[in-house]
């Protein structure tokens, strides 16, 4: 008899309970200017009030609805307040929903591979080598939101993406190349298949190299200007050709005096490809099993600091003439090597720029692309 009025007290109870309890639903992020709704359904007795902090004008007229939809502007804390009926009950909790403003990528002062923000402002490219990562930046506004960015890639075949989650901000996101290929790498409210806030483009591509062979060449009657070997290779792979996941093996020919000056003027007449001059130093100081040769001479006729047609084996580098010869050799064999023609002036930083600089060490998408081909 006890136990029978127990039971019976039991399953009145707990329906009871169970009807006030307030239940705000789970904590989430959503994209600025999103909807989501909060809660959860209502029992149909029960009385429903929410409060928000900071306020927020989209809950307005809904604040007595089980599930209201907002839209906050920013974070917000909403509390729910449940009376049950005849006012058995009251409860309440809350629901934090993160507002996730803005995600940047940019470029890790790590990389080892290629990041460019110029092909297209809005989503960037980032390369990477089959079977290698590398990492990108990523900025979350606001700080507090950085928990809700999920990373995805659309084709994980290509490249893949991680960390799944952010867990600050700002987050290193690291690309993995698998093929060759393209993906979005997305950044997505909430969840993995959360609405897209930012896209970076990635590329993964094999590494490819060529040879180049290097060689000093003096006229009998003055010498030319010699370069680092060591910091040439460095920079054209550490620096340049490396954007591009291509690598120059790069060799030291043994200096050669030539008698090119046929005019006699003192200079090497440079002024079209290619003249006779040069044809006496391409045809005295050719050698052979190399994809490339560059001749440092000095004293061009034309005033250049370097001179290779498009898709030519050789190349001359002058020395005399230009400030940053590193620069001038991994710009000449841009030229020479892939045919990279020069960029527009407005591309101020890129290595194929008309002019020749230090600052110049920019390869594009396209230019990858071209590099790869
Ligand atoms: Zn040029």
């Amino acid at each position: 008899m006890i136990v029978r009025i127990l039971i019976g007290l039991l399953l009145l109870t707990i329906p009871m309970m169970l009807l006030g309890q307030a239940n705000a639903g789970d904590d989430k992020g959503i994209c600025k200017g999103d909807m989501t709704d909060i809660g959860t359904a209502g029992d149909g007795t029960s009385c429903y009030h929410w409060e928000a902090n900071p306020a927020d004008p989209s809950l307005a007229g809904q604040e007595d609805m089980a599930m209201p939809m907002v839209s906050p502007m920013m974070t917000t804390t909403y509390t729910l307040t449940v009376v049950g009926e005849n006012f058995t009950s009251k409860s309440t909790d809350d629901v934090e929903i993160k507002v996730i403003e803005s995600v940047e990528f940019k470029e890790d002062a790590s990389q080892d591979y290629g990041y460019d923000d110029y092909t297209n402002a809005m989503e960037h490219w980032k390369s990477v080598e089959n079977g290698q990562s590398d990492p990108v930046t990523a900025e979350i506004m606001p700080v507090d939101a950085a928990d809700q960015v999920y990373f995805k890639s659309t084709a994980t075949g290509k490249v893949t993406v991680s960390p799944n989650q952010a867990t600050a901000t700002p987050q290193t996101v690291t690309c993995t190349g698998v093929s060759k290929g393209e993906s979005d790498i997305q950044a997505n409210c909430g969840e993995e298949m959360g609405m897209t806030i930012k896209t970076l483009k990635a590329a993964s591509y094999p590494k490819k190299s060529k040879s180049v062979a290097i060689r000093l060449v003096n006229e009998t009657n003055y010498m030319s200007t010699d370069i680092s070997t060591a910091a040439l290779r460095t920079y054209l792979n550490n620096t340049i050709y490396n954007q591009a996941v291509f690598e120059w093996n790069v060799t030291r020919l043994p200096t050669k005096t030539v008698n090119f000056d046929l005019n006699a003027d003192g200079m090497l007449d440079d002024n079209s490809w290619m003249t006779a001059e040069m044809q006496v130093v391409r045809d005295s100081c050719d050698a052979a099993g190399y994809d490339h040769i560059i001749f440092l001479v000095d004293k061009p006729s034309y005033g250049g600091t370097g001179f290779m047609d498009l898709n030519q084996k050789y190349g001359f580098v002058y020395g005399d003439i230009t400030a940053t010869p590193n620069q001038t050799t991994a710009h000449e064999l841009g030229h020479g090597g892939f045919g990279l023609m020069h960029t527009p002036v407005a591309d101020g930083i890129n290595v194929m720029h008309p002019s020749v600089g230090a600052a110049k060490i920019r390869l594009r998408k396209n230019q990858w692309d071209a590099i790869q081909n």
